[in-house]
């Protein structure tokens, strides 16, 4: 797992230099899942060296298994939604939202997790309500926010103050610190489970833990989130980027990690719109076709859903199924269990 940030930035780059190697993985025996109490060949968890708190003045460090999206240094793991560079800055080590650039994400996508970030809101505080200090915390590419607002001292509706999920749940408590001072976000998201006809199998749920102090327990969504509306929820994938807000105010971020939870699987990444777009097209038998975040491979004998390891190397969830791109040659390698594959040119 330490690979993790290290892989994040790896894409950054080669996303630039639009290359990358990649290993083809595949997936081993099913685990066992029943085991006799205190049974001595049951693994054990692995260790995992805790990070650091932060203080007033100095971030903290990540747990050694995180995926870290922002410690300071770079905006290498953030983009636009679009996939374009950010316009958002890093001013002296915080990630700083510029009024009017747009939301951003990260390269990376994610499914359960738990999410640590910390927030300052722009001091001295300018305007009221929810003019004051407004970002957001978006899981799910943009469809589920947990509200980040200047609400110390400041009046405004319940179900859109500091910590709430958005025109669903105000927050339990108001625990929010003054303007200018470090605040923390802890988070565990369980995202939604949609059937292959769309329907909604579970909802998302979030627990959210707002400067140390529970403010969200493990609420059930109903809905993507609306604004004067109730909005339903609409088929996405499982993993998807997280998003930070663009509500027209310089809200500060510092110390932003990620851990994935449940099975340990792959990374995967939402590439640019320009980058998914550029490889569809007819390949000989094969076809590509695009989905969100996604490409879908059409055969004679079905599809598949083909998802991004890096910016040419595309792999199946449900059959082991590789695809490699080469965008300047405009080709691809599709390789189904241990056969190669040919390299075919697109048409
Ligand atoms: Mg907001």
């Amino acid at each position: 797992m330490k690979n993790n940030r290290c892989s994040v930035r790896l894409l950054s780059l080669t996303l630039l230099a639009s290359s990358a190697a990649c290993v083809a993985l595949h997936a081993g025996p099913p685990a066992k899942t029943h085991w006799l109490g205190h049974d001595r060949t049951r693994p054990l968890p692995p260790v995992v060296d805790p990070g650091t708190a932060s203080t007033a003045d100095k971030p903290g460090r990540a747990p050694s298994d995180a995926v870290v999206l922002f410690d300071g240094s770079d905006l290498s793991t953030w983009c636009a939604m679009d996939g374009k560079p950010t316009k958002w800055v890093n001013r002296d080590g915080a990630l700083e939202c510029v009024p009017g650039s747009g939301y951003i994400r990260t390269l990376q996508s994610f499914g359960a997790c738990q999410l640590h970030l910390e927030f300052a809101t722009p001091s001295p505080a300018h305007g009221n309500s929810q003019g004051r200090g407004n970002s957001g915390v978006f899981f799910g590419m943009g469809r589920y926010e947990v509200q980040v607002l200047d609400s110390y001292d400041n009046k405004t509706y319940a179900d859109g103050s500091c910590g709430s999920v958005y025109n669903q749940y105000p927050p339990l408590v108001n625990v929010s610190r003054k303007p200018g001072e470090w605040q923390t976000y802890d988070m565990l998201w369980t995202p939604p489970k949609f059937a292959e006809d769309g329907s909604l199998r579970s909802a998302p749920r979030v627990t959210v833990f707002h400067n140390g102090v529970v403010i969200q327990n493990n609420v059930e969504l109903f809905g993507q989130t609306g604004w004067l509306e109730r909005a339903p929820f609409k088929a996405h994938a499982e993993k998807l980027p997280l998003a930070l807000q663009d509500h027209g105010n310089p809200v500060r971020y510092r110390n932003i990690w990620m851990r994935e939870l449940g099975t340990p699987s792959k990374p995967e990444f939402y590439l640019p719109d320009a980058v998914l777009d550029s490889y569809v097209g007819t390949y000989g038998r094969w076809k590509i076709t695009r989905r969100e975040g996604s490409l879908i491979l059409t055969t004679d004998s079905g599809t598949a859903e083909l998802f991004a390891q890096s910016p040419t190397h595309f792999f199946s969830k449900g059959v082991d199924i590789q695809a490699e791109f080469d965008a300047k040659a405009h080709t691809i390698r599709v390789s189904v269990g241990e056969d190669g594959g040919a390299i075919v040119k697109k048409e």
